[in-house]
């Protein structure tokens, strides 16, 4: 009797899961859902995983973009449903604050569309000089579109050669079409080319390089130190990779 009472409350609150799940999927804009908020109150009575903008660890290449708490990091899952092809940086401090900067030296564009978001060419890796990559970073508007990014950067903004700690603009919470709404920060990616001179799609994680030598800290999702912190051993061990 006991087993069947447990069973059916089981049951009713699967369905109810489910029902809400749904109802959240199907709404518009869900304003109130919030993945960081929830990931922040899981974690939010241990150290901040905090990084500083410009900050270089020895020897890595690259400096940290922006200031903030590094909540999601290089093949984390969001919703179950994607790996992250990036890292998700919480600045804490709304938006239009936390600024961003250009991680290293190349060539910025910002296609005529793009309201939150540039792509920096970077003619040689620094990490494989064979071959070029670009660094992407995105969310640099309001949720109504009004965009962050620096006057001197407009949609259309072809090939402008930048400085590693080029000011680009700040962190915001646009999060184009998507359903879903965000807190502020800054997705930064490093994206590979098509070999041909294009970058590829960086929402597949494929398409994407690990940032952890590049910042010299452990950014993946296999191995990350939370918080993340400057080292030698930046990339994961076979044992973490479960190799
Ligand atoms: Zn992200």
């Amino acid at each position: 009797m006991i087993r069947s009472i447990k069973r059916f409350l089981t049951t009713l609150l699967l369905v109810a899961g489910c029902t809400l799940l749904l109802f959240c999927a199907s709404s518009s804009r869900v304003r109130n859902f919030s993945w960081f908020r929830y990931i922040y109150s899981q974690h939010s009575s241990v150290d901040l995983p905090v990084a500083t903008s410009l900050e270089q660890c020895a020897a890595a290449p690259f400096v940290m973009p922006t200031s903030g708490w590094i909540g999601i990091v290089y093949g984390d899952s969001i919703l179950g449903t994607q790996n992250h092809s990036g890292l998700d940086i919480f600045g804490l401090e709304g938006n239009g604050v936390t600024p961003v900067y250009a991680a290293y030296d190349g060539y910025l564009t910002r296609l005529p569309e793009w309201t939150s978001a540039v792509i920096i060419r970077h003619p040689q890796d620094p990490l494989e000089p064979d071959r070029q990559i670009w660094s992407f970073y995105t969310h640099m508007a309001d949720e109504a579109g009004h965009s962050y990014i620096i006057n001197q950067i407009p949609p259309g903004t072809f090939e402008l050669p930048v400085k590693q700690g080029t000011l680009l603009g700040y962190q915001g919470d646009y999060n184009g079409q998507s359903w879903r709404s965000i807190d502020t920060h800054l997705h930064f990616s490093l994206v590979l080319d098509d070999g041909y001179g294009k970058f590829l799609n960086e929402t597949d994680i494929a398409n994407t390089i690990d940032p952890s030598p590049y910042l010299g800290m452990r950014l993946n999702t296999h191995c990350a130190d939370r918080p993340p912190v400057c080292r030698p051993d930046y990339t994961c061990s076979p044992l973490d990779l479960g190799s």
